[in-house]
């Protein structure tokens, strides 16, 4: 899906033109993987439009920029204001929101402290990631032959762009065989994540999900789903999974700003459960979907724009 021009973009501090927001090819970014992002979405709710889960990701990025040894010259005030000032700019009443930290044009060594910290905020309308099907009928993926990140080698609790090339290989890999998207082993075997999914699954009623030391990235969905499902009364186990577990499991699901929940049908041609979205899946879309679509907010998960 090409990206839907909007009228505004939110660059170093200033709101300019969309066509306007350029940047040098010889940036660090460009040619080291220098950045760090988040990606939050904007829901359309009665009372306007609705930021889900804002603080908790803006304490993301802000953990991200430590890890990376990046100092924002922006407060977390600041960030939030400028992100609801790019969606009135773009008069938006949802959308998907891409604050994007880089390294500029100075000099071209891998050293990035020489380069200027430079920021942007994007706002653009995004449907349903993985297909307008996916959050009903689910998903087929297949393991990947790529696995995540080995500790100690690329900061997988960053939401970090180099890290990315991982995913994109993990992503082409699938398309080429036919699937959507994959999920990834860690480097000891255990499952992961997808490559911008987390994941979770079903068995004989309880929920599992692997911990964060099993290479993910710390979630905001896979969050807020933690808290859904305990609310509702099932036991969540954040625990190392064995691949094998995905396949005998009564239902798996992929949980991500992008994604939201998205149920998975199969897994390597080996159907899922009944092979379609189980019971407590669609009973953690609608407890999610009823706060998105601002009907409830007993978390204080939104900021409204208005
Ligand atoms: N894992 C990876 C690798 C991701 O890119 C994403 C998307 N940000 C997720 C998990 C899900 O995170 P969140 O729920 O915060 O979007």
């Amino acid at each position: 899906m090409a990206l839907e021009k909007e009228a505004k973009i939110w660059f170093n501090g200033k709101l300019v033109d969309w066509d306007e927001a350029k940047i040098h090819v010889l940036s660090h970014v460009l040619h080291y993987g220098s950045s760090i992002f988040e990606g939050i979405r904007c829901y359309k709710t009665e009372k306007g439009p609705a930021i889900f889960r804002l603080k908790a990701h803006l304490l993301r990025m802000l953990r991200s920029c430590k890890i990376y040894r990046i100092e924002l010259p922006y407060s977390r005030e600041e960030i939030k204001q400028a992100i609801i000032d790019t969606i009135k700019a773009n008069n938006l009443e949802e959308c998907y929101i891409r604050p994007l930290v880089f390294r500029g044009y100075d000099s071209l060594g891998v050293n990035p402290y020489p380069c200027p910290v430079e920021m942007v905020i994007a706002t653009w309308k995004w449907g349903r990631y993985l297909g307008e099907d996916a959050i009903e009928k689910g998903v087929a993926v297949k393991v990947s032959s790529w696995n995540r990140m080995a500790p100690n080698t690329f900061p997988f609790l960053a939401k970090l762009g180099g890290n990315y090339i991982n995913s994109q290989l993990m992503k082409m890999e699938a398309i080429s065989d036919g699937y959507s998207e994959a999920i990834a082993l860690d480097t000891f075997g255990y499952v992961s994540e997808g490559g911008g999914e987390n994941i979770f699954l079903v068995l004989e009623g309880k929920i599992y999900t692997p911990p964060l030391y099993a290479s993910i990235l710390p979630g905001i969905t896979r969050d807020s789903v933690i808290t859904l499902a305990k609310d509702l009364g099932y036991e969540v186990k954040e625990e190392l999974i064995p691949r094998e577990m995905l396949y005998i499991a009564d239902e798996v699901f992929f949980t991500g700003t992008a994604a939201e929940i998205s149920p998975i049908n199969s897994i390597d041609k080996i159907k899922i459960g009944g092979g379609g979205r189980g019971p407590i899946t669609k009973e953690l879309q609608e407890a999610f979907f009823r706060i998105t679509s601002g009907k409830e907010d007993k978390y204080g998960w939104l900021t409204f724009v208005k």
